[in-house]
């Protein structure tokens, strides 16, 4: 490692007890989307001190933040935090071990601030991943707009510098019958259950014409009252996932095409309800990628086995979608551990979780600084993202 990485690196190991107690602080205090109050409060006063001039409330979002420092004109990374926990299972993502990586790389660049090329650092605060989808809201505030390159890290079983993330989008479907005793009149109804059964049926042959990257799957929320009554409204739910948009879009249209099928089939009338925080799916860029790779080594880090089936979605997609974008995994928990589990709760907060957090906080620090040196690097990732 060169002398400027070197001290990079050792202040993240600096900081290493700070961070870590940021990071259980948050871990302790598990908060909902939109509702991370505590945990935007501890990080952006953990930025301040460390010199970043902080905004809070940016993108009329509440809970979000953006800390920033400009070392001369040029580049503007961006690297993001998440904070919000899921219902039950508190953090059972690990969204406390991203908070305080994040905020551990901005600080270790901050800490050679006078040494560093030209550019201007933003540390991020993104609310509301595991649902409501608060980064859509801060790429449509325009957040993002002047950022060349945004990265993250996300604790998982293994490390990856790569994992396919899904765009999502959520569709309701309410069909819309006419009530009648099912035994006396029953040619009277409308059965608004059997469009809900027939769009479900439709949508699990629709299934094996579908591309194995993508997925559908759907609840019935409402499927009548009574076994007597005629079902005269059923409601369903559905996500529709996708590795593009093109892909992403065009599935879902042909699940409300079957949907209009089963509604006229049954006679029913359906209203489609599509909703507006939709996900988008991860876009690699290789640039990007290579940056990364090239600091893994340097950072104790390396790839773990890949699981190219194990496919999620998250907001960052929508970032990716109007800049380059890396969504690194680190390893934070023993291989095996699935996300979204007590287990991976416990793990979050382990030994094992810190040290992922001060890994993957030298990850990004270091290969900001890599690109602030390296103007032509970033210009070509720039054009790799404009290409894909
Ligand atoms: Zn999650
Ligand atoms: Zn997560």
């Amino acid at each position: 490692m060169n002398p400027l990485k070197q001290r990079i690196a050792d202040s993240v190991d600096r900081l290493g007890d700070e961070l870590t107690k940021l990071s259980h602080a948050i871990h302790a205090h598990p908060e909902l989307a939109f509702k991370e109050t505590r945990a935007a409060g501890w990080l952006t006063e953990f930025l301040g001190a460390q010199g970043f001039r902080v905004e809070r409330g940016v993108g009329g979002v509440e809970t979000a933040f953006q800390a920033s420092f400009e070392a001369g004109p040029g580049p503007t990374l961006a690297i993001l935090c998440e904070y919000d926990a899921l219902p039950g299972v508190g953090h059972a993502c690990g969204h406390n071990v991203i908070a305080a990586a994040g905020a551990g790389a901005g600080a270790a660049l901050m800490a050679v601030r006078d040494r560093l090329p030209a550019g201007r650092i933003l540390v991020i605060g993104t609310p509301a991943e595991e649902m409501g989808g608060g980064k859509g809201r801060l790429v449509e505030a325009g957040l993002f707009r002047d950022v060349d390159a945004a990265m993250m890290i996300h604790g998982f079983d293994r490390t990856l510098l790569h994992q396919d993330l899904l765009g999502v989008v959520r569709v309701t479907f309410e069909w819309a019958g006419r009530a009648a005793h099912a035994s006396v009149d029953p040619w009277e109804g409308v059965n608004a259950l059997d469009a809900c059964v027939q769009a479900f049926n439709g949508i699990a042959m629709l299934r094996q014409q579908m591309r194995p990257d993508c997925r559908i799957h759907g609840i019935v929320s409402e499927g009548g009252a009574a076994a007597n009554v005629i079902p005269e409204r059923a409601v369903a739910d559905f996500n529709v996932r996708g590795p593009s948009l093109e892909a992403m879009w065009a599935l879902e249209r042909r699940v409300v095409a079957v949907a209009e099928g089963a509604s006229a089939a049954t006679g029913t009338r359906l209203t489609v309800t599509r909703h507006p925080d939709v996900y988008e799916p991860l876009k690699r860029n290789e640039i990007l990628l290579e940056v990364f790779a090239g600091n893994l080594a340097a950072t104790g880090l390396a790839e773990g086995p890949a699981a190219p089936d194990r496919v999620a979605s998250s907001d960052i997609g929508n970032v990716s979608q109007v800049t380059p974008t890396i969504h690194a995994w680190i390893a934070i928990a023993p291989l095996g551990t699935a996300i979204h589990t007590r287990e991976f709760a416990a793990a979050a907060a382990a030994p094992t979780a810190r040290a992922g957090l001060l890994a993957g906080a030298k990850l990004m620090a270091l290969s900001a600084l890599d690109l602030l040196a390296d103007p032509v690097r970033v210009k070509s990732m720039k054009e790799e993202f404009a290409r894909r």
